[in-house]
């Protein structure tokens, strides 16, 4: 008989091996891995005693924080499924995820408890809130709450590795967002992954950067965990306060947005705080330049590794940290491979194929489909059948994601596909269109979409945000892109906008844009 792989194994290992190694530092304290384990117990055992059951959906609205991560295994060891909430949604957004993922529970931070407060009253079968942080509008605060628990050993729930260990809602990018089912198996697998390609140890010091509740900062509490490394919490993404931590804590590994680290590498030289300790790896999903790399890698001594996934695959399948004989290139190569998404991580098979379902040739051209076949990917999209059938066929996952591969089978994604534009029957890239309009002074951001021509079928159109005591006329944009673009990719039309429409999580949502820009066409909106 084979052992199920559950999460909750993890903090088991983590305090058996490492119980008096420092698990968490936060503001307020420092906890032990066994110190930790005794909260997780106080906390399961609260949730008993709100009648909490195998399968019930506990919800946290909450940053980076030590409620946060003890959260993680004390609704585990219920059987109950963690529905973490990101922390930068609307009200209306809070109501439909709470109504849609039938939350019985709430834990919210006291800071965020104005965000759901209007909403509350619209969900009834949300039973409980709970607030991390002092008592507020007539719910109990967390710690008194927790404190009336004991801290033994808690007599689990028995689980098996298919049932579900969380319910995780996706960015919202392309559309609303999707509740995505993942299992107890698909995260322990992802976490032995990540924990090998990362090489995560004992000896590391993680500084929680990216939002835990978040697919990007997701499955971060298993393998740190797992492996009894200390985590730091951080509750505002802030430069200085990350370079402080960085030199008090001797951080090791950091997981975080190219942006962030953009304005680390834009602010660090007057700061002037000792980062002389060295971050060994710096891990980030989305595609830098090659230049932003070698800044990285050169200016500050981090190694630089781009990872890609998503909520649907817990959310990680492939790498760009590099192999064997690739650490020998010259380093100006190493940059534009660490530049690319990567190869397929240990559990995960990747390929890239043509609408026939046929890989593409590996000659860095030929576009077509991300699809893997992964021991991470998800159960099924929640009360969504349909959306579950379109995307998971014949065992394999289509992420949406449009790529190249080299030929050393590094992939490299160049779009979305419902953001690819087909225009007289070619395919433009919107990001690359886009990358050139970046490069241009005067533009702050831009984003290019479809829309409906005459003749071509499609043409791109460009909506500008232009920065601030800048000006610019459609003329000049279009001779500029003239200069840097094959004439079929040049957006035929432009805008110009004070603002661009963006998910929670900063992406930009070109659903929105299309819509608004297709009004009154017969044509489907991607
Ligand atoms: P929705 O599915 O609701 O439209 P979303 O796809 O943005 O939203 P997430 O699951 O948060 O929701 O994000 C996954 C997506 O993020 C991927 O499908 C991909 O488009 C993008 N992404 C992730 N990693 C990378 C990367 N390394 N480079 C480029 N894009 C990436
Ligand atoms: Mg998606």
């Amino acid at each position: 008989m084979h052992v199920p792989l559950v999460l909750t194994d993890f903090l088991d290992r983590a305090v058996e091996l490492y119980g008096e190694k420092p698990a968490i530092i936060d503001d307020h304290h420092i906890l032990t891995y066994s110190q930790l384990n005794n909260r997780v117990n106080q906390l399961s055992r609260g949730l008993k005693d709100l009648q909490i059951q195998k399968g019930d959906k506990v919800a946290y609205l909450a940053p980076n924080s030590t409620e946060m991560l003890e959260g993680f295994y004390g609704v585990f060891q219920v059987g109950a499924i963690m529905t973490s909430l990101n922390t930068r949604l609307k009200p209306d957004d809070y109501k439909f995820i709470l109504t849609h993922s039938e939350s019985k529970v709430l834990f919210v931070d006291e800071e965020l408890y104005p965000l759901v407060e209007p909403i509350l009253s619209d969900i009834p079968q949300l039973e409980k809130v709970i607030i991390h942080g002092a008592p507020s509008g007539g719910h109990e605060g967390y710690d008194q709450w927790r404190n009336q628990f004991s801290t033994e050993t808690f007599d689990r729930e028995e689980l098996d590795e298919s049932d579900i260990a969380c319910l995780l809602y996706t960015s919202g990018t392309t559309g609303n967002p999707k509740g995505v089912l993942l299992s107890h198996r698909s995260n322990y697998l992802h976490a032995l992954s990540a924990m090998h390609h990362l090489r995560v140890s004992d000896q590391d010091t993680l500084l929680h950067v990216l939002p835990m509740f978040h697919v990007n900062g997701w499955g971060s509490p298993f393998y740190y965990t797992m492996n009894g490394a200390t985590q730091v919490m951080l509750r505002k993404v802030e430069p200085e306060a990350i370079l402080n931590k960085i030199s008090k804590h001797k951080v090791s590994v950091l997981h975080m947005a190219p942006t962030v680290l953009n304005m680390i590498l834009e602010q660090y030289e007057v700061m002037n705080i000792d980062i002389d300790q060295k971050v060994r790896i710096v891990i980030a999903g989305s595609a830098p330049p090659p230049a932003f790399v070698r800044k990285v890698e050169e200016e500050l001594g981090w190694e630089f590794i781009q990872v890609y996934g998503m909520t649907e695959i817990s959310p990680l399948i492939t790498t760009s940290a590099l192999r064997g004989s690739e650490k020998n290139l010259p380093k100006e190569e190493q940059y534009l491979l660490k530049a690319k998404t990567g190869y397929a991580m240990v559990g995960s098979k990747v390929k890239v194929v043509d609408e026939l379902g046929e890989d593409v040739p590996a000659d860095g051209k030929s576009i077509g489909e991300i699809a893997t076949r992964s021991n991470n990917v998800m159960e099924g999209y929640y009360k969504n059948p349909e959306a579950t059938n379109e995307t998971i066929r014949d065992g394999w996952l289509y992420t949406g994601d449009m790529a190249v591969v080299d030929e050393r089978g590094f992939i490299e994604i160049v779009d979305r596909k419902k953001d690819v534009i087909i225009s007289g029957g070619e395919n433009i890239s919107s990001i690359e269109v886009e990358g050139a309009l970046y490069d241009h002074p005067s533009i702050l951001e831009a984003a290019v979409v479809a829309v409906p021509h005459e003749k071509w079928g499609e043409a791109p159109h460009a909506v500008i945000v232009v920065r601030e005591n800048h000006s610019l006329s459609e003329e000049e944009l279009k001779n500029y892109c003239r200069a840097k673009l094959a004439h079929f990719k040049v957006p035929k039309s432009y805008s110009f906008v004070e603002e661009l429409p963006k998910t929670a999580s900063g992406k930009i949502q070109k659903v929105v844009i299309r819509k608004e820009l297709w009004k009154g066409e017969d044509k489907m909106v991607r």
